[in-house]
């Protein structure tokens, strides 16, 4: 592979995530003003570990798509592959607390921003440019998005890259539940590397619920049936399952005070692709202490970042990840 200019360019929505913060005099939530998407979280997670990155996206032009450019310009993520759209406004999410704690969303999408982005705005130099392409599975949900995503991810795949994927299942962003199915699946026949949850591996393998879930069994199902280098399922403080065509184990999770838990699995995700740009063998030939040492590294990652509230400003650096998997925080 010739000299390539970027460790890692990820293409996705990019958003804005409204989080409730306490409540007015008047007994209204307020809501504070994040940046959202998972594709971005991983980028800042990589940036922040010293990789040069850069984003693929489309924001609105309004004052909120401004911000998210500058917020990646404040990462060091290179944003010439941001576009902007005169023809819709940012996405906006709007979360829900319960009185559990649990989130649920809301999103102002229809369409966003995000999801117009189209195949001629991806600029063939990030996707031949780059070492490793990340990309989730909310820039499948609906055309011209679609393309745009599954376009670069074949041109990247051609020019060499490490092909990473993270399919987040958000339902109410799909037209029904059978569509999101077969196209979060499509994403995994381009991938290399693969993160999903509990619940997201029982969507995959066609389980009904979460519940009745054999982890061992669904894991190397997906490893198998798609030819994966390394499937990670994350499982929150307990941790984090792998699977490759050799090996499978588990690492438990660091012991931390979780504080919030946004953003935890790209902090993760971020902090494996690191150590996946770092090696010299590729991941489906690393040796099961490598495998093993490299989740636990995503692992302190993953914990770190719910340790500090918001998803961007709570991930911790090299030297904080070194620390904690040391037994010193
Ligand atoms: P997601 O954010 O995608 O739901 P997880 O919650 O599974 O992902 O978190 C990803 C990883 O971060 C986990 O595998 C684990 O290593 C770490 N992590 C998440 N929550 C905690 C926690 N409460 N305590 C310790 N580690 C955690």
């Amino acid at each position: 592979m010739g000299h390539k200019i970027y460790d890692a360019v990820a293409l996705g929505e990019y958003l804005i995530d409204f989080v409730p913060d306490g409540v007015s005099v008047s007994g209204e939530p307020l809501l504070e003003r994040n940046p959202g998407g998972a594709p971005v979280n991983v980028l800042a997670a990589l940036a922040k570990l010293g990789n040069k990155t850069a984003f693929i996206g489309k924001v609105g032009q309004d004052p909120f798509g401004e911000y998210l450019r500058d917020v990646l310009i404040r990462q060091g993520i290179a944003d010439e592959g941001l576009v902007l759209s005169r023809d819709a406004h940012t996405t906006m999410a709007f979360v829900h607390l319960d009185e559990r704690g649990e989130r649920s969303f809301h999103f102002a999408r229809q369409p966003g921003a995000d999801a117009l982005l189209t195949e001629d705005e991806v600029r063939p130099e990030l996707t031949s440019g780059t070492r490793l392409f990340h990309f989730g599975s909310i820039s499948l949900t609906s055309e011209p998005s679609r393309q745009a995503t599954l376009h670069a991810v074949e041109a990247a795949r051609q020019a060499g890259a490490i092909i990473s994927y993270d399919p987040n299942w958000r339902p109410s962003l799909w037209e029904t539940e059978e569509l999101g199915l077969v196209w979060m699946k499509s994403g995994l026949e381009q991938a290399n590397i693969v993160k999903v949850s509990d619940e997201e591996l029982a969507l995959l393998t066609g389980l009904p619920d979460a519940g009745t879930l054999d982890i061992a069994a669904g894991a190397e199902e997906l490893v198998l049936r798609y030819g994966l280098d390394v499937l990670l399922v994350t499982r929150g403080a307990a941790g984090t399952y792998y699977r490759t065509t050799r090996y499978a184990g588990e690492v438990a999770a660091n012991r931390v005070v979780p504080v919030d838990t946004t953003g935890a699995g790209d902090a993760f995700m971020g902090a494996f692709l690191h150590c996946v740009l770092g090696s010299e063998t590729k991941a489906a030939d690393w040796s099961e202490e490598e495998l093993h040492r490299t989740v636990a590294f995503a692992n302190a990652g993953g914990a770190l970042a719910t340790t500090r509230k918001g998803a961007i400003h709570s991930l911790g650096t090299l030297e904080e990840i070194e620390e904690l998997l040391r037994g010193r925080r």
